[in-house]
């Protein structure tokens, strides 16, 4: 298939808001799309060429992009950078400028689909030495040959910032739309549920394409797990009281609610996997908990999931930011195993030889768990149940929890299934002492004056919109972050920085625009009507609480979630 047709779609993508639109759009793709090359397609139209939970990105910077662009349009690098400036889009600078280009280049020539998913993979496997050279190579190689509108969205898929906006859901429907035309009504949303239930189990929307165009919708609901592939977890909901969540439930299991890392682990006989909540790889990086694993689990071919934690003194959590050093570390690895030590605490298992087990009550889950595990105290080791519906019980745990440095607890429905689907689904109940704060992602910054001049002093906050996948402001915020470190859990204004400074993507007088990257969470004391943000929404004295990890920028709340909040708190009043 020509890439050609694929900008066709990205174009009609850009142009349409409205949903429907996009979905008809998708869908008459997909319909046109042979079997082979679907699941590049699909993944071509969400502007990936790895699916969410691959180890592998495409590692390309700005500042190759400006190089590419200067030499394949003649225009210099502060031209480029001029124009980019003035966008904060490389891939419409990249378009302009090749239509006005300077010099003559390779000349148009009709580019497939495979040839630009190819080399875009590619890039994943360049590295070290003169790696940035091979990379700007591949990229230049198919600007070189393309159209300016075909480079505006290759360069935005290699930096993977598409802005077509193409949220999940969307992709969802447009894959029922185009496979089961004809469904309507109940049987439409079961076709949905189906579509949905295969991308819990395989998170890749290009193979559940293919398994719904070449299976059916009976191959959809047969879709299972694949050990070394992850699931989407389930959710835990936020309870305003210990005393409301025992409610909850006719039977409960209360357990700590560790400071740490969801870790979900697949063990195939020798062969282990560990994968993050964000279904990120992270086996290379934890040979500790692999080599637990191998030692201290009594089954063959199984899925468990737990918290990692990084051992500080007494037992107690050390900062969660030495456990995200282990998570992102690439290199001397045994150092870092050495000097950060991890304790594994398992709370639930959803397969076992062979039999996934999300069918099952909690209550049979923990048995298996119970059964699979060789227990090691304060290394290798089991959520702790409290099984009391007694209140004052299950305070003195909930405050045992708080001093021992954990976040709270989590109340657990012993009869529940298991429901994947990063979703809130009703089985677990999480209690954790502070005020509902939400996840928000930073999406520009103000430089700061005074004390604060160099340092980014204030950033805008966004929340996230389901439909359009877009990210709406939703305040401005300045607090919280510190000046000065005084203690390990302080986020310093330099920290901040640095941090979002590889994201920025365009500035104007004070002010830069960030890519939404990083979520943060805040907590504040009023969510207000605003006609100034684009949210509809303003965030009364927003307060940094923590940086999240853990959390990619389409977990982040949305703009339902405000609303619901905003309700809540007009009912009080
Ligand atoms: P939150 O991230 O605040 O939504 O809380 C849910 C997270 O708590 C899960 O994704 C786990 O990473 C973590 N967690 C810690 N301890 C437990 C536990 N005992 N059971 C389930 N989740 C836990």
């Amino acid at each position: 298939m020509l890439y050609s047709k694929l900008v066709e779609v990205y174009e009609e993508l850009e142009k349409t808001s409205a949903r429907l639109g996009k979905i008809d759009a998708i869908a008459r793709i997909l319909k046109e799309t042979e079997t082979e090359s679907l699941p590049k397609v699909v993944l071509l139209l969400q502007g990936k060429v790895f699916p969410n939970w691959s180890e592998f990105e495409t590692g390309i910077a700005d500042k190759m992009i400006v190089k590419i662009v200067s030499t394949a349009t003649g225009f210099s690098d502060k031209e480029v950078m001029k124009h980019f400036n003035e966008t904060g889009d490389l891939g419409l600078t990249v378009e302009k400028l090749l239509t006005g280009k300077k010099q003559q280049t390779l000349g148009f020539k009709q580019i497939d689909i495979t040839k630009v998913f190819e080399n875009l993979q590619k890039l994943a496997t360049v590295e070290g030495k003169g790696s940035q050279e091979v990379k700007i190579n591949i990229v230049k190689e198919l600007v070189m040959h393309s159209n300016p509108k075909e480079a505006k969205y290759i360069v935005r898929t290699a930096l993977g910032q598409l802005r077509v906006g193409v949220a999940e859901g969307v992709v969802r429907d447009a894959i029922a739309a185009a496979f089961f035309p004809d469904k309507e009504g109940d049987e439409k949303r079961a076709v949905i549920r189906a579509i949905e239930w295969a991308w819990f189990m395989r998170p890749d929307y290009g193979e559940v394409a293919c398994i719904a165009k070449q299976k059916g919708l009976e191959g959809l609901k047969k879709a299972g797990l694949e050990l070394g592939k992850p699931f989407q977890v389930l959710l835990a909901e936020k309870s305003p009281s210990l005393k409301e969540a025992l409610e909850s439930y006719e039977n409960a299991q209360i357990e700590v609610k560790f400071d740490g890392a969801r870790i979900q682990a697949h063990k195939d006989d020798e062969k282990v996997w560990l994968f993050t909540r964000r279904l990120e790889n992270v086996t290379r990086q934890f040979p500790d908990i692999v080599k637990m694993i191998k030692g201290g689990v009594k089954a063959g071919r199984c899925v468990l999931e737990g918290e990692a934690m990084a051992l500080g003194s007494g037992g107690k959590p050390a900062p969660f930011q030495l456990l995200s050093q282990r998570i992102h570390r690439k290199y001397d690895i045994d150092k870092m195993v050495k000097e950060i030590p991890i304790q594994m605490n398992w709370f639930d298992i959803v397969f076992l030889e062979g039999n996934p087990l999300f069918d099952k009550a909690f209550k049979e889950r923990r048995k298996m768990l119970e059964s699979v595990i060789k227990v090691s105290p304060g290394k290798f080791q089991l959520a702790e149940p409290l099984l009391s519906k007694d209140l004052q019980k299950a305070e003195k745990f909930y405050q045992d929890a708080l001093y021992a440095g954990q976040e709270g607890v989590m109340v657990k429905n012993l009869d529940a299934t298991y429901q994947p689907g990063r979703r809130v689904a009703g089985g677990w109940l999480k209690v954790k002492p502070i005020m509902e704060t939400l996840d928000l992602v930073i999406t520009g910054a103000q430089w700061g004056t005074g004390k604060r001049a160099g340092w980014m002093g204030s950033f805008v906050l966004a929340c996230r919109d389901q439909e359009s996948g877009e990210f709406l402001e939703c305040g401005m915020m300045g607090t919280g972050v510190k000046e000065k470190k005084t203690n390990e859990r302080d986020i310093t204004f330099r920290e901040l920085t640095e941090m979002l400074k590889p994201s920025v993507v365009g500035e104007k007088g004070n002010m830069v625009r960030i890519k939404p990257m990083i979520v943060i969470e805040i907590a504040y004391e009023e969510i207000q009507k605003s006609p100034n943000y684009d949210s509809g929404y303003a965030l009364r004295f927003p307060r940094l609480v923590s940086i999240r990890p853990d959390k990619s920028p389409e977990e982040c709340d949305d703009i339902e979630r405000m609303s619901k909040l905003y309700a809540q708190q007009k009912g009080r009043k």
